[in-house]
């Protein structure tokens, strides 16, 4: 028999019905760590499922910060630039398949569409076809960003979000939203519950790229900022209840 409580979250509506979810890939790994960690991947994979069972339509785009970073390795390795984000971009698509695997081990049907076609492994991104999936109760990951160099998975999961018509963007990160100043050095940084589109541009807080808030504030996308590290705070955060920072109007 379900519990009084599970009866009430059910019965909630939720408050966005098609989020796109911005996954980095650090959160796919342990802290300080590289490469891909189980225990982090069925966290975040959980809390997808968290939301799949209310009926939310859900588009991740996976970051791939866990295994480098163009820009990083482009300085480090003598290796061009642009070279070096397509590399990173592939590193996505090692994430997109990763949790994949593990949300279809849960019973939840998942497509990765791909910014650069990889035949063997995935689908190309189709805005169509990304969009068929989603009214059809599968996940879609997209990967490989943008399929363009310089710049970030941020700008991609922008672009995605009003592509496909989003209801909001949920930025994942590890901290529990936007505060006044750095948590980790400032004891007295407080977290702001809700911040406007130019706050965050003009006082160039740290949120996402500047283009990416820009991109969502054309369209009126708004932005949620959370902590998916935390149980529960996934269904928290389409049923609009308090979590994070809210970037918007
Ligand atoms: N990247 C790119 N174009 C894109 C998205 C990503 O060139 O549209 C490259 C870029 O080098 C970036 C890397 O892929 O550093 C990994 O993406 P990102 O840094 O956004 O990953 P995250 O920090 O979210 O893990």
């Amino acid at each position: 028999m379900a519990t009084k409580k599970a009866t009430r979250t059910a019965k909630k509506k939720p408050q966005y019905q098609r989020v796109l979810l911005k996954i980095s890939g650090e959160g796919l790994c342990r802290k300080g760590e590289t490469g891909i960690d189980g225990t982090a991947l069925r966290a975040i994979a959980k809390e997808i499922m968290s939301v799949r069972e209310i009926g939310v339509e859900v588009a991740v785009v996976v970051g791939g910060g866990n295994f480098l970073r163009g820009a990083t390795i482009a300085s480090e390795a003598r290796i061009q630039e642009a070279t070096a984000h397509y590399m990173g971009m592939l590193a996505t698509v090692i994430n997109a398949l990763a949790l994949q695997d593990v949300l279809e081990d849960m019973g939840q049907p998942v497509r990765v569409q791909s910014s650069i076609a990889i035949h063997s492994a995935c689908e190309n991104f189709i805005r169509r076809r990304c969009i068929r999936h989603l009214e059809k109760g599968r996940v879609v990951i997209l990967a490989a960003g943008t399929g363009r160099p310089f710049v970030t998975t941020d700008t991609a999961a922008a672009l995605g979000a009003v592509e496909i018509g989003a209801d909001v963007l949920c930025k994942a990160t590890k901290v529990d939203g936007v505060y006044t100043a750095d948590p980790v050095k400032d004891a007295g940084a407080k977290l702001l519950a809700k911040l406007d589109y130019n706050e965050v541009i003009d006082k160039r807080l740290k949120v996402m790229d500047v283009s990416a808030i820009d991109m969502c504030q054309q369209h009126g996308v708004p932005i949620l900022v959370f902590n998916l590290m935390e149980t529960g705070n996934m269904r928290k955060a389409v049923l609009g209840q308090k979590v994070g920072t809210l970037i918007g109007d």
